[in-house]
């Protein structure tokens, strides 16, 4: 066991970190207010391979893994997770088709989600549905050798972005859930006006109506009948970015009450020097450096998994975990700036309504706990 990053992921880790410092710090009030990422941004992310870190380099990522991926996206999320809200459902829908995608699909798509003019969605939830895969209404209709999708699919991130998007329905005749494969802007699809999200800006949300979209029957992504599994793998693998985002988030609240533990003085004095604030760091780095492992082990993980949904029951917990934790600090941070963290002026204030978002997405923690607890009960 080694707990040293390897040069490569030294490497990545710091041209992450130093691209969000320089390029996405003095836009972070810009993507906030317009709730829009900068196509310089998006450039230069691309320039950096971070639309497709683990995407093999055939389809046009960088094949880096999954711990440099991580390591990258916990640096771009630091500075601002909203960035890395559109990265991690970009890897995600990419990484689903890399796993089940025929050749020809994987030709096609993968490399529109590695250019970063434009990205993957990835579209599981509905207004009935969040949680449950089995209340799944939209529905796909078998034409000759065509489907035609109907449905209204929520809160779909990304999908203002041209590109690909993978899409769950219902066949009507057969009632089995397959994951589709098209294009985003296809005659009959569209999405509504954005989401007025309270945090993770820059990410942009919609719905998305899909109105009589015809696809050929070769869009079926994985075969027929297997749309839960392959939400499933796809949802484990999305929680590695998932997780990295509010690992991020958690260190720049840490990062943020330190500064003001060390800053702000009474009598002359810092507040670090009262028992509190030095217990409050002290739970801030045991949080951090216990998340932090926690999510590099995953990306360990996933990476030596050659079924990778070997992986589920180790990132649902990592993802539990971490985002839960990342409140946890959040709050504490909060704590230690008194009354000016729920101030706007200071960003411990826009990072509490960013780490509420974690335990919410990707699989609710109630549900995933039950998950966790099944593949552990299982055994
Ligand atoms: C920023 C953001 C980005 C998103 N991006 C995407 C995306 O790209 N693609 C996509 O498909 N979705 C996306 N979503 C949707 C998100 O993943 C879902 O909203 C989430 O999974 C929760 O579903 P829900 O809101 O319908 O909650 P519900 O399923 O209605 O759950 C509500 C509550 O009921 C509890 N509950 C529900 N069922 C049970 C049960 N059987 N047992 C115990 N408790 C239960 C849950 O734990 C939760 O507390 C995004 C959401 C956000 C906020």
């Amino acid at each position: 066991m080694d707990f040293q990053l390897t040069k490569e992921e030294q490497l990545i880790q710091g041209a992450a970190r130093e691209f969000a410092e320089k390029e996405i710090g003095p836009a972070v009030e810009e993507i906030v207010s317009s709730n829009r990422v900068p196509e310089e941004i998006l450039a230069g992310l691309r320039e950096l391979d971070l639309f497709a870190l683990p995407v093999p380099e055939v389809y046009g990522g960088a094949e880096a893994g999954y711990v440099c991926y991580i390591l990258a996206m916990e640096q771009i999320a630091r500075v601002c997770p909203g960035v890395a809200v559109i990265l991690s459902v970009n890897n995600l829908a990419a990484a689903a088709v890399n796993i089940f995608g025929t050749e020809e699909q994987k030709k096609r798509y993968i490399p529109q989600g590695t250019r970063g003019d434009t990205a993957f969605s990835f579209a599981f939830t509905e207004p009935g549905t969040g949680s449950d895969p089995k209340q799944l209404a939209a529905t796909a209709k078998k034409d000759g050798d065509h489907y035609v999708l109907n449905g209204t699919k929520r809160f779909i991130t990304n999908s203002s972005y041209r590109g690909p998007i993978i899409v769950f329905a219902r066949e009507t005749e057969t009632d089995q859930v397959n994951a589709f494969i098209l294009d985003k802007f296809c005659e009959g699809y569209s999405v509504s006006e954005p989401w007025n999200k309270m945090g993770v800006k820059g990410a942009p949300l919609h719905d998305v109506y899909l109105r009589d979209v015809r696809i050929p029957a070769e869009n079926v992504l994985g075969g027929l009948g297997k749309g839960f599994w392959i939400l499933k793998v796809a949802m484990a693998l999305g929680k590695i970015g998932i997780s990295s985002i509010f690992l991020g988030a958690m260190l720049a609240a840490y990062e943020d009450g330190l500064r003001y533990a060390v800053e702000k003085t009474h009598r002359g004095e810092p507040i670090a020097k009262f028992q509190a604030i030095q217990m409050a760091v002290a739970d801030m780095f045991m949080k951090y450096e216990s998340c932090r492992w926690m999510t590099y082990r995953l990306g360990s993980l996933a990476e030596r998994a050659k079924d990778k949904g070997d992986i589920l029951k180790d990132s649902a917990a990592t993802k539990i975990f971490v985002t839960e934790t990342a409140v946890d600090v959040a709050r504490i941070s909060m704590g230690i700036h008194g009354s000016y963290g729920v101030m706007e002026d200071y960003r411990i204030s826009r990072l509490w309504k960013d780490v509420i978002f974690g335990p919410q997405v990707e699989g609710v923690s109630h549900l995933l706990k039950v998950l966790v607890a099944g593949e552990i009960l299982r055994k």
